[in-house]
């Protein structure tokens, strides 16, 4: 099916329903109003001559009227173009460009960026232009940009009013433009987090995101009574296909606790609006934890949730299934690339397999893991993790050579990522095949050291990683940011290591921070801590 096709039959079956809350904005949308919002800005961006297959692009935080713009490009069949708010001007430049957006819908500020400056100064343009009508040097593609909030911009169109223009023949078109609509065309171009550098935008057809968002809501039983808080951002696939499309699958409610994310702002979240459900890379789940009122929030209406994106530490797990009163929580393990899921634990596995592992293959998603050679291995043998399915992306937009280096002319997607199969088909990550160490001739893979650095009562967020070292070929590094108020040495940090894991694991050089740099979607970027550590240590 398409999205709209999705997103109409939802709205049929479950139209009185609530299908989102932003409770910082005071909104609330049935799926009725957002369907109404849906086809009144459809209509609009048809009536500013926007054609199926168009890119659109869009930057802004989580807010209402990203959730309107997702499925109001899906339903003329306009290709949506998550851009990272944390972008500044040569970024949103590249990326604009990158894909050729005709139009970009985009918010006026986020925290302490104006937006709106930022655009003036890539198109002085606009400050002349009629809007619709941009001609711009930098931007050549461009044509339009339409702002949110109240306010007018020269040059530019406002929101609310796009909603306004579309009439009635506007509405007919849309229909038969709708009916008209492949599963298999692109739907999105969304980046990769950008993690290991640079993003990627890879192209994903509706058949990729809607399988992939209704298996894995799915997986953890959901239905119309479910209601999911996302407190992640919506420019990323966790968002908006596990999160927005995943609940319009089923006719859930989606709760936005605010345009970023805050541990505090998520736990109030979850507890006025009684979520059942709640999603977050380990990092928000750890700043949850170690929010020091969180005994204060009653959670007691969770139940299950995904946690995916970055290696989960098993001591986090334990504590969210206790602590945050989520006794089927999954694990997710996925790519950009892949729609975004291929493994998840269920709510059925047992503790230990759903703390430890990332669960089981989804349907119809097939596995293999390889060696350097690219062979098969056996059960229980590490290599890099190979998926081929219905959720494949098409490929990376416009870059065929990139492609190639993943997907393999058999279809397989070389995932970047180390990890094993055991009997039962539970996997295992290892790590991103790039941030192995290889110290003196010895694999070392950061995740183990990680892992028995958490258990540290001190520790709340850690990072390992290599660096260049002259003697050794690398070096083991670890940045640490330890719990409130607590205090420790690096003599302190490796005498608890001493005889508890290799010494050729012991981390050489420690720091201690107040945080970890991270992606706008909650990763730990190691090549800028490793970028930090080569020129401190000169
Ligand atoms: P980039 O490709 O731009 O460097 P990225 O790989 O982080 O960034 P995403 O597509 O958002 O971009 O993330 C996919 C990656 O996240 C996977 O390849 C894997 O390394 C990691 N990942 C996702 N889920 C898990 C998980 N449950 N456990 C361990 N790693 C995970
Ligand atoms: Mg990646």
């Amino acid at each position: 099916a398409t999205i709209p096709q999705v997103f109409a039959e939802t709205v049929a079956r479950f139209g009185p329903r609530e299908a989102a809350v932003f409770p910082q904005a005071g909104k609330r949308y049935s799926y009725y109003d957002l369907d109404r919002e849906v086809d009144s800005f459809a209509s609009g961006l048809l009536a500013l001559g926007l054609k199926p297959g168009d890119r659109v692009g869009i930057w802004s935080p989580n807010r209402p009227e990203w959730l309107i713009t997702q499925f109001a490009t899906a339903r003329v069949g306009l290709v949506l173009v998550t851009i990272n708010p944390a972008y500044r001007l040569s970024e949103l430049e590249y990326a604009l460009n990158k894909v050729g957006c005709k139009a970009l819908v985009t918010a006026a500020r986020f925290k302490s960026s104006d937006y709106l400056k930022m655009i003036g100064e890539l198109a002085p343009e606009l400050a002349t232009s009629r809007p619709g009508a941009l001609a711009s040097e930098r931007l050549p593609h461009l044509r339009t940009v339409i702002r949110m909030g109240r306010e007018r911009s020269p040059g530019m169109l406002n929101f609310d009013d796009v909603g306004r223009i579309g009439g009635p023949a506007q509405q007919l078109r849309l229909d038969a433009i709708t009916r008209q609509l492949d599963p298999d065309d692109p739907i999105n171009i969304q980046f990769t987090s950008g993690t290991t550098g640079a993003p990627k935008g890879a192209t994903l057809t509706h058949y990729n995101i809607v399988n992939n968002a209704w298996f894995t809501v799915r997986t953890m039983g959901f239905t119309e009574a479910d209601r999911l808080c996302i407190p992640v951002p919506l420019y990323h696939c966790f968002g908006m296909v596990l999160g927005t499309l995943g609940c319009v699958t089923t006719g859930s409610s989606m709760v936005f606790p605010g345009e970023a994310f805050e541990p505090a702002t998520t736990l109030d979240a979850v507890s006025a609006e009684r979520c059942t459900a709640l999603y977050g890379v380990p990092t928000m789940f750890v700043a949850m934890l170690d929010h020091p009122e969180i005994a204060s929030f009653d959670l007691a209406c969770l139940r299950t949730g995904v946690m995916a994106g970055a290696p989960c530490p098993i001591e986090v797990m334990r504590k969210v299934v206790g602590t945050m009163h989520m006794p089927e929580v999954t694990i997710g393990y996925g790519m950009t690339e892949t729609s975004p899921i291929s493994f998840q634990s269920s709510t059925t596995d047992g503790l230990e397999e759903r703390v430890s592992t990332v669960g089981r293959i989804h349907p119809h998603v097939e596995v293999k893991i390889v060696d350097a050679d690219g062979r098969t291995v056996d059960v229980g043998v590490q290599g890099e993790l190979c998926t081929r399915g219905y959720s494949v992306m098409r490929g990376y937009w416009n870059d065929d050579d990139k492609t190639r280096e993943s997907i393999d002319p058999s279809g397989w997607m070389h995932t970047g990522d180390l990890a094993t199969l055991d009997t039962q088909g539970y996997c295992r990550i290892v790590g991103r095949v790039k941030d192995m160490i290889i110290r003196g001739g010895e694999n070392i893979y950061p995740r183990e050291i990680e892992e028995f650095l958490y258990r540290h009562p001190k520790v709340a967020e850690v990072q390992v990683f290599g660096i260049p070292d002259p003697k050794y070929g690398e070096e083991v590094c670890a940045w640490i940011v330890l719990h409130h108020g607590e205090t420790m040495t690096d003599e302190e940090l490796k005498a608890y290591c001493q005889g508890q894991i290799a010494h050729y694991k012991v981390p050489r050089h420690v720091r201690f921070r107040e945080a970890l740099p991270m992606t706008v979607t909650g990763k730990a970027q190691k090549f800028v801590m490793r970028d930090a550590m080569v020129e401190e240590l000169g």
